[in-house]
């Protein structure tokens, strides 16, 4: 392990944004929060992720960790304590001082804290605790914070760090306890799912506490004054790739998640072999990208368009097909249902309908109460009609003549280029970095001062 003393701040962060890279904190749903007039920064509910790397991260976060030294030696991870690379921790202060002097020149919008396991959990998460507060109480600062929480840390201190954060989350790193075991044998589900439980019911007794404060006090001193605990909820992540299950088996660890934990969102990230361990699969072509995407794709699909894992995938067909997104392979797999009628279908209906996202379903219901939908009509709405036309019908009639035959469809389907994204088809894999994006200038002014 290398540790270097008296590292200038500059040197820090570069390590530190580095080693942060593998760490997913995409927010597509934040919290609404208005300045205060006394400190800097708001927040808004749509969430903060406004740019995405060609690789899909989002990097409008100031994303690091508190710390890359680790006392733990998870098999999968750069950072484990076996290995010889540059470490480095900040301060609370540091923290405080990059993420305010990053804000007000309008580089982020919030920031994503995470952290290696410095001593033991409780030192580690009391430094987060004290750099949120910092933050927070001492700077002033109002934006956004995407913090971890240490699994393992004593339940008082997520709590305090909770009050503090808007997101929380805890990696469940793996989906099975088994791989977990061979894996990352310091951790266990149950240090990773406890701290979870307490997450979610601190957050459901804070909306039960707001709404019974709402109706007693009056409307302008109301959730301003009201201290939230994690209000834009918790999420996850899992390593995808780095262990043999089947998308059947994380899909159905997320759906459970969804379900038990009230998540707000599961992060799947594609298994960057960094380390050569014997434990580890070898990837000749490189992380599962399209694996990923697809099980995002799927994951959107449970959250937003009411589909059940079962509905998707099964024991005899465990892992979603390469070339087709999975509601274009579930339609196939299940014309019966087609075609659907658009002046006559009911939204749930529609939003099963590849080519209709649930906007263009909203619209179409409310749409044609005031006359028959025709294609042209469609394609203004912002149906996807290259996709849908085969399974969908305007006042009993389809858009071309057409086959309802499943191999003909996905011969045509397949012709789209769109089912394999274009940064996956054309690129290899590459990691942003902090210092990709512009910011090394203004790195080196903040280091200096
Ligand atoms: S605890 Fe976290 S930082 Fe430490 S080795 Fe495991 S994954 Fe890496």
């Amino acid at each position: 392990m290398q540790i270097q003393e008296n590292m200038s701040l500059m040197e820090k962060l570069q390590i530190l944004s580095d080693a942060a890279k593998y760490d997913v904190a995409c927010t597509s749903s934040g919290v609404d929060r208005s300045g205060n007039g006394r400190g800097m920064g708001n927040c808004i509910a749509p969430g903060i992720c406004h740019t995405f790397s060609g690789d899909g991260r989002c990097v409008s976060l100031l994303k690091i960790l508190f710390t890359n030294e680790c006392i733990f030696n998870c098999s999968y991870c750069l950072n484990n304590c076996n290995n010889d690379i540059p470490r480095a921790s900040f301060t609370p202060d540091e923290v405080c001082t990059l993420t305010m002097e990053f804000y007000r020149r309008n580089y982020i919008e919030g920031l994503f804290l995470s952290s290696g396991i410095l001593k033991n959990p409780n030192y580690t998460m009391d430094l987060i605790y004290q750099t949120l507060y910092k933050l927070r109480v001492e700077c002033g600062f109002n934006g956004y914070i995407h913090v971890k929480a240490i699994p393992g840390a004593d339940p008082v201190l997520i709590e305090k760090t909770g009050f503090l954060a808007d997101r929380m989350s805890i990696n469940l790193e793996l989906p099975t306890a088994e791989a977990l075991k061979k894996l990352a044998p310091y951790k266990s589900r149950s240090t990773i799912l406890k701290p979870m439980r307490q997450i979610q019911n601190g957050i459901s007794n804070q909306a039960l506490l707001l709404s019974d404060y709402k109706q007693k006090q009056p409307l302008r001193v109301q959730t301003k004054e009201f201290k939230q605990f994690v209000p834009a909820g918790q999420s996850t992540q899992m390593i995808i790739g780095a262990t043999p299950e089947n998308d059947f088996q994380i899909m159905s660890v997320a759906e459970s998640l969804y379900r038990n934990f009230s998540l707000k969102r599961v992060f799947y990230s594609a298994f960057v072999n960094v380390n050569q361990n014997s434990d580890l699969p070898v990837l000749p072509g490189g992380p599962p990208l399209l694996r990923e995407h697809r099980l995002y794709q799927a994951d959107w699909l449970l959250r937003y368009y009411h589909f059940s894992v079962d509905e998707l995938l099964s024991e005899d067909n465990p892992n979603f097909n390469v070339y087709l997104d999975p509601k274009c392979d579930w339609a196939l797999r299940h014309l019966e249902y087609f075609p659907v009628e658009i002046n006559r279908a009911s939204y749930q209906t529609l939003l099963r309908v590849p080519g209709i996202g649930a906007k263009s379903a909203s619209r179409i219901v409310k749409a044609r109460r005031s006359a028959k939908l025709n294609f042209t009509d469609l394609k203004k709405i912002g149906v996807v009609l290259k996709r849908a036309l085969y399974f969908i019908t305007c006042s009993g009639k389809m858009m071309y003549p057409t086959k309802l035959d499943a191999d003909y469809i996905c011969e045509n389907l397949l012709r789209d280029q769109t089912q394999i994204p274009k940064e996956i088809r054309n690129s290899g894999y590459e990691q942003i970095s902090l210092f990709d994006v512009g910011m090394k200038e203004s790195s080196r002014q903040i280091s200096s001062t």
